[in-house]
């Protein structure tokens, strides 16, 4: 198999025995040998302090860490005061995004699409941080059509994102489609799949709904008759991401980015079946 880059995305603990738990997960999934972990941003900007000090603490372990920002409900000054804490802290990668409005919040701020982060965090920094955007191959929810939110994209780009990951999908069609979209565009920069593990079918058909990625109805129908046998999901769910993984490869999708929901297990059983776990080293 091809030299692939693999990439972890983390949220910030919220109390100490979470931070405690994800030292250990993060300790695990460094036999990857990730080329970063990304640590989420709460929507709004509520995970401010935490989303900075677990990034610290990974860069701090020896390991590239790459921080989410959101621009929703935020000022230029508090965006910039955020870059400098990130520049000061030895930060290379921020991975921009516009972010969803927490609900009651009434204030979009000052930015209204990740572009306008994007353009921001250029005009202000130069190319000091390598920009990761968001892709969407099955089209974001609030995309007017598809065509609007490919160019919504190919404007990201035009700002100066380096490279995008895409929000999680079972559809192999829709990221080579989305791709040969992109591709037609001119756009080179590479696109990553984001990678969902599946360990709880009910969590994940909640989650799926909220951001607009779609179960195959083969899939979901497969999921629903297992009922509650914890075990044929965890199983099953292995199974079609593992063979969706491996099919994006073969495909030359230019490497994995795990949504690894703070737990190393799921993540690493992939991985070792892709021949990319430690067992591989
Ligand atoms: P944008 O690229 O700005 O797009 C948002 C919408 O606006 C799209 O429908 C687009 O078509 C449309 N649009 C863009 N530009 C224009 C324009 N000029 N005119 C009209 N319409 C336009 N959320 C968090 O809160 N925290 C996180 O840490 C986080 N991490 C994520 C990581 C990844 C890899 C992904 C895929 C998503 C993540 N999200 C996160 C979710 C993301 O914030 C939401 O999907 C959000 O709704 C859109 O963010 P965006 O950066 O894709 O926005």
């Amino acid at each position: 198999m091809q030299a692939i880059e693999l990439s972890i995305e983390f949220f910030p603990p919220q109390t100490p025995e979470g931070a405690e738990k994800l030292r250990t997960v993060r300790e695990r999934l460094a036999v990857l040998q990730p080329a970063f972990f990304s640590v989420t941003y709460g929507a709004g900007g509520s995970t401010r302090e935490r989303t900075f000090a677990t990034v610290q603490e990974i860069a701090a372990a020896g390991f590239e860490a790459a921080p989410h920002l959101s621009c929703i409900g935020a000022s230029r000054a508090q965006l910039r005061a955020i870059l400098k804490e990130y520049e000061e802290a030895g930060i290379r990668r921020i991975v921009a995004l516009r972010g969803d409005l927490p609900s009651g919040v009434g204030t979009t701020g000052e930015l209204r699409y990740a572009s306008e982060l994007v353009e921001f965090i250029r005009a202000e920094t130069g190319r000091r941080f390598i920009l990761e955007v968001a892709a969407y191959p099955e089209w974001h929810p609030q995309a007017k059509s598809p065509r609007d939110d490919l160019l919504a994209f190919q404007r990201k780009v035009a700002a100066g994102a380096d490279s995008a990951i895409t929000q999680y999908f079972y559809n192999l069609d829709a990221y080579l489609h989305f791709v040969d979209e992109v591709r037609a565009l001119g756009i080179d920069i590479p696109i990553v799949p984001g990678i969902m593990p599946i360990t709880s079918f009910a969590r994940l058909a909640r989650f799926s709904d909220a951001c607009g990625a779609e179960i195959p109805r083969w899939m979901r129908r497969k999921f629903e008759s297992f009922g509650d046998d914890s075990a044929s999901i965890r199983a099953f769910g292995l199974d079609v991401v593992t063979d969706l993984c491996q099919r994006l490869l073969e495909a030359g999708a230019p490497g994995l980015h795990f949504y690894c929901m703070n737990q190393a297990e799921p993540t690493l059983a992939i991985c070792e079946r892709l021949g990319l776990g430690p067992h591989a080293r």
